[in-house]
């Protein structure tokens, strides 16, 4: 079981990213419209006909970081739902609890790390970074 200060903090924690994650949404949506507003224009000036092809690379990214920002608010969302019926903090794989260092550091996390590796190495998702350039694994 997580204790209630533990509990205070994650929520509180959830809380901030959701705030956020929403402001960061709110703010590709204006910058969506704004780019709908400007590419209807004949008056383009030239420095940012050059530009074209740097704003399509640059909306391409916009969607992929919206779709992240969507899937984000929806683990926050429910691992609030989860704090509030009680089920927080359980792994949904294997019902075992999730260590409450892992909450701290992840808090939208729904699984243990045993079974989040599990699940990862299903989805072709590797379970580590790759190596940083500056760090040698021969030491
Ligand atoms: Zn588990």
């Amino acid at each position: 079981m997580i204790d209630d200060d533990v509990r205070t903090r994650i929520r509180e924690k959830l809380e901030q990213e959701l705030d956020d994650v929403g402001r960061r949404l709110e703010a590709l949506r204006d910058e969506a419209r704004t780019q709908e507003a400007e590419s209807g224009g004949d008056n383009t000036p030239l420095t940012e006909a050059a530009d074209a092809a740097h704003v399509v690379e640059e909306r391409e990214n916009s969607m992929q970081v919206f779709g992240w920002l969507i899937d984000r608010s929806e683990s926050l969302n429910t691992a609030l739902r989860r704090l509030d019926d009680g089920t927080y903090g359980i792994c949904e794989s294997c019902g075992n609890p999730i260590p409450a260092k892992r909450l701290m550091a992840r808090p939208e996390a729904t699984m243990c790390v045993d079974c989040q590796e599990e699940h990862d190495r299903r989805q072709g998702i590797p379970s580590s970074p790759p190596p940083s350039p500056g760090a040698s694994p021969l030491g």
